[in-house]
């Protein structure tokens, strides 16, 4: 009797201990991914990297940001061309890289908006798009295969590919504490 009570107990003890090893080492070294951060450290991570491609792609002018949250709306972010701002909807990102992948996209349709008037092929491009330009609720494949939706998607995915998003993370500062008043 004695003997089983010991043994029962040792091996409540060692199932406690993997549980708390399964179950709490992976939370305490993962990092969070983008939907569980706070309001404040999404606008943070958003803002920083928004900073960060602004000056990667010279840009005269950093867009300013506008957030809002809505899981219903699946539009991710828009960028409304020459008022020079960009819409985001935290609420419908699921992860860092779509983040960074969306705002490389937006952000790099600002910059097209600034070389619209260059003397140069690109500018061109970019001029006869503008004028023939189809929105994706006109025709969604007409919409991507466009010039100017390719060359901001490319840009977007070839963005996602060189840059380290964890470096991103952890060069976001911490929200700084709201006092209340
Ligand atoms: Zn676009």
């Amino acid at each position: 009797m004695r003997i089983t009570n010991k043994v029962a107990k040792w091996i409540v003890i060692i199932y406690t201990i993997v549980v708390f090893a399964i179950v709490l080492l992976p939370l305490s070294t993962k990092a969070k991914e983008f939907p569980d951060l706070s309001q404040e450290a999404k606008e943070k991570y958003i803002t920083n990297l928004t900073e960060r491609i602004s000056k990667e792609l010279d840009l005269q002018t950093t867009p300013k940001l506008y957030f809002y949250n809505s899981s219903e709306w699946a539009v991710i972010a828009s960028y409304y061309d020459g008022l020079n701002y960009i819409y985001v909807n935290l609420g419908a990102i699921t992860s860092y890289e779509e983040a960074t992948r969306v705002m490389a996209h937006e952000i790099r349709h600002d910059y097209q908006y600034e070389h619209m008037n260059d003397n140069t092929e690109y500018g061109r491009a970019l001029r006869a798009n503008q004028q023939n330009y189809i929105s994706y609720y006109e025709d969604l494949d007409g919409y991507k295969n466009q010039f100017i939706e390719k060359d901001a998607e490319e840009f977007a995915i070839n963005y996602v590919g060189n840059v380290m998003i964890m470096e991103i993370v952890d060069h976001t500062p911490e929200p700084e504490e709201v006092t209340e008043e």
